[in-house]
């Protein structure tokens, strides 16, 4: 599957006729690869757009929108798999689809200047998640700095963010002391990616390449294509992961399928994640070191924790009983985050658990996670290549903050 299809290429024209045609037309016009901004969407005569204000529930937005609670219902089921509307906050902008006879047909969420998420009404009054992408690119950029006091001061100092600056962390503290082993003078580079979708940015961004030099010693680490992040020589540096959230395993009651088809609908409605058969109270676990990124109870999902594990790695624990941890503590493999329980709209007592890597769920139970190992031996050529090109790239950017307009090393964009 290829990573960002472009839309023109693939629109809806899997759906069949019945559906309405309107956010069919809504996404060709916003998602065309040849349009070089949003459509302005007030052309739309059917389309409301509301950008959430500070206190706004979304029922409020939904009656303010004359939107039917049965539809908001049915929304939240559909979103139940992703989550999506729980990233909601203000000015997040919302977009509200009216079909030619007046009726609320379909509800749009603006991402970022790439990614929409279109909630549509089916003939059956259900609603199916679609996730519209326009295709985008990185655009990499070359931060040098000095230690002058802490690292972590003198990389926030040099513009590189707090969660950058912790992934360094996670990258390298396990070969140097930051506190004690660093010196005044010692100098670190970082190559910072920033995802573009023609000209504007979508404000993602990611740790492409670090390297920090103490004296004679560099100590370094690469992003390469399948995120995780080596070294010079290829070895794994990333911080290895834990193949099950719990501390033994746990029978699989429903096994991850992106291909699921809905018992009823017969229409595709993927299974993002792997139940594991957990009474409730059952300890969960982090199945990697990280930061909790979110935290929330869900009509559908239940309680929930989304731990950002930095770099490509995301984890997600649903219809949880209890949360032990709260937003934005650092969290460490292994180290305990939950009971397991049935919250939510759940069939039983079970724990959901999904693992994305760069923001694509796959299966948690065979996917390749961050090991202490190398470079897969078939990729080591294009790894090389890679590390040549982001190497030359680090030793050359002239200035501290230096924009590359030319494309990101080839093997660092997403695989199709
Ligand atoms: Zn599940």
């Amino acid at each position: 599957m290829k990573t960002s299809p472009a839309l023109t290429q693939k629109p809806l024209a899997e759906k069949d006729s019945s559906e309405p045609r309107l956010l069919e037309q809504y996404a060709k016009d916003n998602f065309s690869s040849t349009s070089k901004e949003w459509s302005e969407e007030s052309l739309y005569s059917g389309v409301r757009v509301r950008h959430v204000q500070p206190g706004d529930t979304l029922s409020e937005i939904f009656q303010a929108s004359e939107v039917p609670s049965a539809d908001l219902s049915r929304i939240m089921e559909a979103d139940a798999e992703y989550l999506s509307l729980e990233t909601l906050k203000p000015g997040s902008e919302l977009s509200f689809l009216y079909g030619s006879d007046g009726e609320f047909s379909g509800l749009a969420l603006r991402l970022d200047a790439a990614r929409k998420i279109a909630y549509m009404k089916l003939p059956d009054g259900r609603f199916e998640y679609q996730k519209l992408e326009k295709d985008t690119h990185w655009v990499s950029e070359v931060l040098r700095g000095r230690i002058d006091g802490s690292l972590y001061a003198s990389a926030l100092r040099s513009g590189l963010t707090r969660a950058q600056v912790l992934l360094i962390d996670q990258l390298l503290g396990s070969k140097l002391d930051f506190r004690r082993d660093l010196r005044a003078g010692d100098t670190f580079t970082v190559m910072v990616g920033h995802e573009m979708t023609d000209s504007h940015g979508t404000g993602n961004t990611r740790l492409e390449a670090v390297s920090l030099a103490r004296g004679s010693r560099t100590l370094s680490a690469f992003l390469f294509d399948d995120g995780n992040y080596y070294n010079e020589k290829g070895e794994s540096v990333t911080p290895a992961f834990l193949r099950w959230p719990t501390q033994k395993p746990f029978r699989v009651s429903s096994a991850f399928n992106q291909n699921r088809l809905h018992p009823i609908t017969g229409r595709r409605s993927p299974h993002n994640g792997v139940d594991l058969a957990t009474p409730t109270g059952t300890p969960i676990v982090s199945t990697g070191d990280g930061t909790v990124r979110r935290i929330g109870n869900h009509p559908y999902a239940g309680k929930y924790i989304d731990i950002d594990h930095g770099g490509a790695h995301a984890t997600r624990y649903l219809h949880l009983h209890k949360v032990l941890v709260k937003k934005g503590a650092q969290v460490q493999r292994g180290q305990k985050i939950a009971l397991s329980g049935n919250t939510g709209r759940s069939t039983g007592p079970h724990l959901h658990f999904e693992l994305h890597i760069n923001g694509r769920p796959v299966d948690p139970l065979t996917a390749d996670i961050p090991t202490a190992a190398s470079v897969p031996r078939g990729a080591i050529a294009r790894f090389k290549e890679q590390l040549s090109e982001q190497l030359a790239i680090m030793k050359y950017a002239a200035s501290r903050s230096e924009l590359f307009t030319a494309d990101t090393p080839s093997s660092l964009k997403p695989k199709s």
